[in-house]
């Protein structure tokens, strides 16, 4: 079930895997934007790391509210307020709860999706982030209205997740700082579909 417990192992997890992955995502960052993506979610999750030692205790909307405030104040770069924003959006949608269901998950993740795109105004297709969340979300969601089991539902949102990070490779930027590089932008992967997809293989594995 995905109860704070359960949650705070996610983050752990996902905090591990942007440790051993900090060198793959700033040389994919390094060919299209500033060399940073790596170093940026580096630094902000080590900084949620250590503020994880400190709050023990609360629902999901505490934890994911510490996130969120952690990134936006730790990461300077483009990617540190949108996952700022995806976890405070999630941190609303789960305010008081101990608990959720597979759908209020679902729920949670599309209000951070929303957030995202509120924020940084990106559409499909651009060659961001939000090509990795948005399929990964809409798999979610159809795999549960099909009565899938959470396990299998984040299985399939994962592998969505995995698709549209690839996807991105053959995609011209038209957010960020790739978008400077116009056509130039393709042939390569996008640093931030790239931890997106992380964020949801760490889901799956938490909730397998
Ligand atoms: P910066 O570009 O400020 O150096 P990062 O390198 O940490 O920040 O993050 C770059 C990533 O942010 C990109 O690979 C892309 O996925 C994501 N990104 C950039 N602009 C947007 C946007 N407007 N909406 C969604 N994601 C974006
Ligand atoms: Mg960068
Ligand atoms: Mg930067």
């Amino acid at each position: 079930p995905v109860t704070r417990e359960t949650a705070e192992q996610w983050i752990r997890a996902y905090a591990a895997a942007i440790a051993e992955h900090e060198q793959a995502l700033t040389q994919l960052d390094m060919a299209i934007g500033d060399g940073d993506h790596g170093a940026n979610m580096q630094r902000g999750f080590q900084a949620v790391l250590s503020r994880l030692g400190s709050v023990a205790e609360g629902d999901l909307g505490a934890l994911f509210k510490l996130v969120g405030m952690t990134l936006l104040s730790t990461v300077g770069g483009t990617s540190g307020p949108l996952y700022g924003t995806l976890f405070l959006q999630m941190a609303l949608k789960t305010q008081g709860k101990h608990e959720l269901a597979p759908e209020e998950l679902e729920a949670a993740l599309r209000a951070g999706l929303e957030g995202i795109i509120a924020r940084g105004k990106a559409a499909p297709g651009d060659k961001t982030m939000i090509d990795a969340l948005k399929p990964a979300q809409e798999a979610l969601r159809q795999a549960l209205n099909q009565k899938s089991s959470l396990a299998e539902a984040l299985r399939r949102a994962e592998e969505a997740a995995r698709t549209g990070r690839d996807a991105t490779i053959a995609l011209v930027a038209r957010k960020g700082r790739a978008s400077y590089l116009g056509e130039r932008s393709a042939g390569h992967q996008d640093p931030g579909a790239t931890s997106a997809h992380l964020l949801m293989e760490c889901a799956a594995r938490t909730w397998m």
